[in-house]
């Protein structure tokens, strides 16, 4: 009998390529090292091109059900408050990259991927098991859990995060980069928003070395607020508690709008924002990394779960066409997925400095992103929503 494909970490990545391989008649043993399947709780942007990989999951329904479709994506200065840019969401849109654009509550999305991969037969979900290492013998995977236990498998998917432990083992290259950007996150009910303050749109306030971004989430019950700053503070996670001083100092001088969108929040939670140089080497023998573990990358063009998405469809096309051939799907996975990724990578190294401008620079952001058509706009990001 066929071994089960193993899979290191049960985030949006891993779930998603649990349901992927499963859809394809694959046996999934999913390893997950937390007491239960949990994602921060923050809201996450959706593009075009997520929808077109979450309609490959049968999960597109399932999604939208409780996302939040924004009818514009604006940039307005912090500190003069005038409008940068507006790119309208709505027909026109959705006409050109055939998908709507979203965004929702991570929880929400977690859960609808966890219901699908809870209704295969064909996936085993087990929580508290943490990767701790693998050895590829040709013909087999062996992973080692942190209780010792050892477990074979046709493959290995790493897709365990930014400081994934199978990528220590198939790239080497040590800790990820740290950016010196930190991103505070929190999310009020809509009755805590002011209503002259309250926007269907996905709004970034573009400030000297910060940015507010706010949106609904959950069909509209919700409201998500991330602030972004630089920083030389390094905590490793996701869920920190932010110092509320700091983010005051970075924001001090900028629109009442902005300053009264976070006297809302008491308690913030904090990422440190880190990503990787681009790699093609994440793929070796039966033993393969996807979503952050592979090319993790800032947030600032909203496609990490995006991209990892994307990766499960592609990864379970690849090995269902290979024919029993692990190792060369597994390239063939890599081979179709590093320049797309890597793109996605450098651009968002890109736009986090276009948000964080300052002075001259801040200037020319806004005569050039000000200029443009939504048609120009739409052709922009042309590359990236239309998808696989
Ligand atoms: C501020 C911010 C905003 C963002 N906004 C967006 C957005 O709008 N749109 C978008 O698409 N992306 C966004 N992203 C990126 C997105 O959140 C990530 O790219 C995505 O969550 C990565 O998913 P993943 O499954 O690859 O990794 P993770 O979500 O990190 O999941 C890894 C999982 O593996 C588990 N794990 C780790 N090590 C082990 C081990 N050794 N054994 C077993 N389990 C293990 C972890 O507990 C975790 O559950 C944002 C990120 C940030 C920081």
């Amino acid at each position: 009998m066929e071994k089960p494909f193993l899979i290191a970490g049960g985030g949006i990545g891993g779930l998603a390529c649990a349901l992927a391989l499963a859809r394809k008649g694959f046996a999934v043993r999913l390893f997950e090292q937390q007491g239960e399947f949990r994602e921060a709780g923050a809201g996450i942007q959706l593009g075009p091109n997520m929808f077109k990989a979450l309609e490959r999951l049968d999960l597109k329904d399932a999604v939208l059900a409780d996302a939040w479709q924004p009818g514009a994506q604006e940039m307005r200065c912090a500190l003069s408050g005038k409008l940068v840019a507006r790119i309208p969401l709505e027909e026109e849109f959705r006409a050109k990259f055939k998908e709507p654009y979203g965004v929702t509550h991570r929880h929400d999305l977690l859960a609808a991927y966890l219901k699908a991969c809870k209704a295969q037969k064909l996936i085993s979900l087990e929580t508290s098991r943490r990767v701790e290492s693998f050895r590829d013998e040709g013909a087999r995977v062996v992973v080692t859990l942190s209780n010792g236990d050892e477990v074979e498998g046709e493959a290995l998917i790493g897709s365990d995060g930014v400081w994934s432990r199978v990528r220590e083992q198939i790239v080497g290259d040590g800790a990820p980069i740290v950016s010196g950007h930190i991103a505070y996150r929190a999310v009020l009910k809509k009755s805590e928003v002011p209503e002259d303050l309250w926007q269907p749109d996905v709004v970034l306030w573009a400030g000297p070395r910060t940015h507010l971004v706010h949106y609904p989430l959950r069909r509209g019950e919700l409201y998500n607020l991330v602030a972004v700053f630089h920083s030389k503070q390094y905590v490793e996670g996701w869920d920190a508690a932010g110092d509320t001083a700091l983010l005051w100092r970075h924001f001090k001088g900028q629109r009442p709008e902005v300053l009264r969108m976070l006297e809302r929040i008491e308690t913030w939670r904090m990422w440190v924002l880190c990503d990787r140089e681009p790699v093609k080497n994440w793929s070796k023998g039966r033993v393969t990394l996807l979503g952050d573990a592979a090319h993790p990358m800032l947030q600032y063009l909203a496609q990490g779960a995006n991209m990892a998405t994307e990766d499960a469809v592609v990864l379970a096309e690849k090995l269902s066409e290979a024919k029993g051939d692990v190792a060369a799907a597994c390239t063939a996975y890599q081979e179709a997925r590093y320049k797309r990724t890597a793109w996605v990578q450098i651009m968002a190294r890109i736009y986090g400095e276009l948000y964080h401008a300052e002075g001259v620079k801040a200037e020319l952001r806004n005569e050039s992103l000000g200029a443009r058509t939504p048609q120009d706009a739409y052709k922009g990001v042309e590359w990236l929503y239309a998808g696989i």
